[in-house]
């Protein structure tokens, strides 16, 4: 990728790893190939036919100007309803922003904030965009290691001490990808009391999965938690998960005003307004029925249960059961080593049984000497025993 155009700061990141693997996927797919992809974070159910319905009514009434920069009042007022009614967190049109998709939130929020130098710490194993948007904006990347033992999650000390003088933010994401992992309320107040000792520190809570949660707990996120943080903590979230709009291109954020109108003086410079059809499918989505959710939800539960059973049956593989999200972070350190040099040889060789993963190594896994790879179960039962079945065979191959 270097060249002699590159950027300096280009040069300094990676393309998206599960972007790649997708990408793969299709190409052979196109050759002829028969190729399973559970390498992609994207729910295979329909678009919400009012959601369809909505943006179709909006082409047609003419709705395909410029939008305002961060979005239509009435977007923005979906996405305040979201962040009160869905996550408990008190947001206004005023301080929420529309973007396209979370990523770009995300994108903006970091680079809006940060220096070179600055440091960003981020739980691993990570959503791969984390690192490579922070280290693009120019910051160094601190990991907080994690590790099956404790469900993904970091404690408050381990984080205490990855914080020094140059921390700008914490990322925080419950439910994560790729490791399903889901903060309970008292480990985010410990959280909260750990970044009440370190006020340049500011926190994006990533809660994109928010709808993704199979226990009965209720979703608990730090803005709604401690409103006295809401000057530094910015809530990410969005419809590409939760209502199956990934094309779609809709993210919402919430946190404090100034890190608000920052994010839009970015975006009036980089995309401009997210999609105008895009946004009245993300106002009826918000606005519409929301039970066929507890569906979905019900149905991603029972295709958890099959495919962490399946993992734990075939030896040299093994799996937490993931708490929220449709990912399955799958230890194989047995099979590295031998055969493969590490997990991305091991996602080749499985790619060439018919089954395309993501490496662990994509989401930081070295960082917490994890390897082994990310499964999306986000497909149909069927298909996902077919997978598991040609996953079974690869490793027996070996
Ligand atoms: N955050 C996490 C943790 C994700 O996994 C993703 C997508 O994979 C996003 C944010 C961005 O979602 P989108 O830009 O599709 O809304």
């Amino acid at each position: 990728m270097s060249g002699p155009l590159i950027s300096a700061a280009l040069e300094r990141i990676q393309p998206s790893q599960t972007s790649a693997m997708t990408d793969r996927a299709t190409a052979l797919r196109e050759e002829g190939r028969d190729i399973i992809s559970l390498s992609v974070g994207e729910p295979d159910f329909a678009t919400p036919p009012h959601v369809v319905e909505a943006m179709a009514k909006a082409l047609r009434d003419g709705q395909t100007r410029y939008t305002p920069v961060g979005g239509t009042s009435a977007c923005k007022r979906a996405a305040a309803l979201h962040f009160t009614r869905d996550l408990g967190i008190a947001a206004t049109p005023a301080n929420v922003t529309i973007s396209a998709g979370g990523k770009q939130a995300i994108f903006h929020a970091l680079c809006a904030t940060l220096d070179a130098g600055d440091e960003v710490v981020i739980p691993a194993p990570w959503w791969v965009s984390y690192p490579e948007i922070a280290r693009f904006a120019g910051a160094n990347v601190i990991p907080l290691p994690t590790t099956p033992a404790s469900a993904f999650r970091f404690t408050a000390e381990a984080l205490e001490a990855a914080i020094t003088p140059r921390t700008r933010w914490l990322l925080l994401n419950s439910p994560g990808n790729p490791t399903g992992a889901v903060f309970p309320a008292d480990e985010l107040l410990a959280i909260g009391e750990v970044l009440d000792r370190h006020p340049q520190v500011l926190v994006m809570s990533d809660d994109i999965y928010a709808p993704l949660r199979y226990s009965d707990e209720p979703h608990a996120t730090l803005a709604a938690l401690r409103p006295d943080l809401a000057d530094r903590v910015l809530t990410v979230s969005g419809v590409s998960k939760s209502h199956a709009m990934t094309g779609l291109r809709i993210g919402f954020a919430t946190g404090p005003e100034w890190l608000i109108r920052a994010m839009e003086r970015l975006q009036s410079h980089s995309s401009g307004n997210p999609c105008s059809i895009s946004q009245a499918g993300a106002v009826a989505a918000m606005q519409g029925p929301q039970d066929f959710l507890g569906e979905w939800r019900d149905i991603f539960r029972t295709r958890r249960d099959l495919v962490c059973a399946a993992v734990n049956a075939i030896p040299g593989l093994s799996t937490p059961v993931p708490d929220g999200a449709f990912y399955c972070l799958t230890d194989a350190a047995p099979l590295i080593g031998g055969a493969f040099r590490d997990d991305m040889a091991l996602a080749l060789h499985l790619l060439d049984h018919g089954v395309a993963i993501v490496p662990a190594s994509s989401f930081g896994g070295a960082h917490c000497g994890l390897s082994g790879f990310r499964i999306s179960f986000a497909a149909g039962a069927d298909t996902l025993r077919e997978a598991m079945r040609r996953i079974e065979t690869a490793v027996k191959s070996i």
